[in-house]
C-alpha cells in the first residue's frame, strides 16, 4: 500500500509518518529529511540545495524525483511507502505515478491533514524556539507556506479526480489524527 500524507509544512505529516513506520513498517519517504541528511553529510547535492532550502523555496523537481525513485525498491520490500513532503508540484506527482506504474503499483490514498494557517504559524514559531530548524524562522516559514499554496495545493483536484483524496482534521491531537489515518488505511485494505 502506498499513501501520500498531504498538507502544508508543519501540519504534522512527519509525526504521523513516523508512527505509521513504527506501527505498520511502511517505508517513510520524506524528501525534506533526505535533503537535510545530504546537507549534514556535506555532499555535493547537500551543498547545492542548502541555500534554496534556507530561503524556503522548492528544490528542482529532477532532484527530488531522483531521490524518491532511488528509494522505491526499498519501499516495495517494506510492503509500501508513506510519501511525506512529496510530491509538491504537478511534475513530481506525474513522475511518481509513472514510476509506481513501472513497478506495477500505484498510490492507494492521499490523506490531507486540514489545518488553519494561523494555528500553523503559531505551531512553527514554537518548533523554531524548541528545535532551531533554520527554515522554521518566521520569514522562511511564510515563504514555505506561500510555496505550498501556489505549487502544492493545486494538486488536490488532481487526486480528487482520481478518487484518492481523503481529508482529516489535522488540528486534533496526534493520537486522534493517527486513529483517523488508521481507519482510512484499514478501509484501503478491505
Ligand atoms: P520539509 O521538511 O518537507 O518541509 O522540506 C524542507 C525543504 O526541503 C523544503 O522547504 C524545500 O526547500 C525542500 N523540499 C523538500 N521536499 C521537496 C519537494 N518534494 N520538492 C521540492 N523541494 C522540497
Amino acid at each position: 500500500m502506498n499513501i501520500i500524507l498531504f498538507g502544508p509544512p508543519a501540519a504534522g505529516k512527519g509525526t504521523q509518518a513516523k508512527r505509521l513506520f513504527a506501527e505498520r513498517g511502511m517505508a517513510h519517504l520524506a524528501t525534506g529529511d533526505m535533503l537535510r541528511a545530504a546537507r549534514e553529510a556535506g555532499t555535493p547535492l547537500g551543498n547545492e540545495v542548502a541555500g534554496i532550502m534556507d530561503r524556503g523555496e522548492l528544490v528542482s523537481d529532477d532532484i527530488v524525483i531522483r531521490l524518491i525513485e532511488e528509494r522505491l525498491p526499498q519501499a516495495e520490500a517494506s510492503g509500501g511507502a508513506i510519501f511525506d513532503g512529496f510530491p509538491r508540484t504537478q511534475p513530481q506527482a506525474t513522475a511518481l505515478d509513472q514510476a509506481l506504474e513501472r513497478r506495477g503499483t500505484s498510490i492507494d490514498a492521499v490523506i490531507r491533514l486540514v489545518v488553519d494557517e494561523t494555528a500553523l504559524i503559531e505551531r512553527i514559531a514554537k518548533r523554531f524556539d524548541e528545535e532551531g530548524r533554520e527554515d522554521d524562522n518566521p520569514v522562511t516559514f511564510t515563504r514555505r507556506l506561500e510555496r505550498y499554496n501556489a505549487d502544492t495545493a493545486p494538486l488536490l483536484p488532481f487526486y480528487q479526480q482520481q478518487g484518492k483524496l481523503r481529508e482529516i482534521d489535522g488540528m486534533r491531537t496526534p493520537d486522534e489524527v493517527a486513529s483517523a489515518i488508521s481507519s482510512i488505511l484499514d478501509g484501503v485494505h478491505a
